[in-house]
């Protein structure tokens, strides 16, 4: 971490907001090592491998998910290896990890690869961060943040950011920063320890259905957004109204994850509720999904293919014919949506 973040950050036992640094090691780019006490009532925050600890009190769902995401073997290499993430699996991978999130069209990114998920939302990353008209000014809090792909490529932009996550996913950032700065905290979106209308942008992909209490969280990312900020949230999971919810769902929890399928109304319920006056939800392109996904897969040019190049070219007719999917997609599966919410 560099000192400037402790500019907007409170304590989470008292609310305070001013620390000292105890500094044990640091290098040309931050404070590696170390600790932030608060001033007022003492609580004490480790730094290490430049990375501030602000989980405390961990509920049992969020270290229970903590601790599965620790355990578990997230890549697999062709040879049938499997390794967790670790500092010696990012340094191994680092080529890997820095393809993020388009990949370099190497087996991991492939049908069945351990990242081919992140590939096949690659064009919607893209897409969403042109649409936010990024100057290079903003104050960016990515939540979930995992490798931090993401915060990355808003740190490249420009923006002074913030990226959050529960899980040690989050070391794979040391080998970005090197190339553009930001700083990086463990920490719980239940929980956030910043100041009130500090961040211009809050970002999530695929994070929020993690929690149980959604309320909650857009209602402390709303209070951490600056009036005039924007939530952004891509690559949620939801369910139709007349959807069951998927047995995958029962397989996530027993293994310690707190996946949950919201419906799209619940979604916007929440933002709502958490003091969102203006939540926009886009159901996106599925010319786009498509293509994307079997170009990764390295489909042939068939009909149906050649259909969603059509769709992607003609953008006003695919909107047209989009306008038809909307009840259906609400009544059995949105697939991809996205959230834009405004304070
Ligand atoms: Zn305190």
């Amino acid at each position: 971490m560099r000192k400037s973040l402790l500019d907007n950050l409170i304590c989470l036992d008292c609310k305070n907001s001013s620390f000292s640094v105890a500094e044990d090691e640091s290098n040309q780019l931050e404070i590696l090592n170390g600790r932030l006490i608060c001033n007022k009532c003492g609580s004490s925050y480790q730094i290490s491998g430049g990375i501030v600890n602000f989980l405390r009190n961990m509920n049992k769902a969020v270290s229970r998910e903590r601790e599965a995401m620790d355990i578990d073997d997230y890549i697999s290499d062709e040879q049938g290896n499997k390794y967790k993430i670790t500092d010696d699996s990012i340094r191994q991978f680092s080529e890997v990890f820095f393809s993020l999130p388009e990949g370099d069209g190497s087996y991991f990114f492939k049908k069945g690869g351990s990242f081919q998920t992140i590939a096949e939302a690659s064009d919607r990353f893209y897409s969403t961060l042109g649409q936010l008209s990024i100057t290079g000014k903003e104050k960016v809090l990515e939540i979930g943040a995992s490798f931090s792909y993401a915060s990355f490529k808003f740190a490249q932009k420009g923006c002074s950011v913030v990226a959050t996550d529960i899980s040690n996913y989050l070391k794979v950032s040391n080998l970005f920063v090197k190339k553009a700065y930001y700083d990086r905290m463990f920490s719980d979106m239940h929980s956030i320890p910043f100041a009130d209308n500090t961040f211009d942008i809050v970002f999530a992909a695929a994070v929020l259905h993690h929690s149980k209490d959604l309320k909650k969280v857009f209602g402390e990312i709303h209070r951490v957004l600056r009036p005039g900020g924007r939530l952004v949230l891509i690559n949620e999971t939801s369910r139709g109204i007349l959807e069951r919810v998927h047995p995958v769902y029962k397989e996530m929890e027993e293994k310690g994850y707190g996946d949950t399928a919201y419906t799209l109304a619940e979604w916007g319920k929440a933002a709502h509720d958490g003091g969102f006056k203006k939540a926009k939800i886009e159901l996106l392109s599925l010319a786009d999904d498509y293509v994307t996904r079997r170009k990764n897969r390295g489909a042939k040019l068939d009909f149906k293919l050649r259909l969603a190049y059509f769709f992607k070219k003609h953008r006003g007719f695919e909107k047209f014919l989009l306008w038809f999917t909307i009840l259906p997609r609400f009544l059995t599966r949105p697939k991809s949506w996205r959230l834009i919410c405004y304070k």
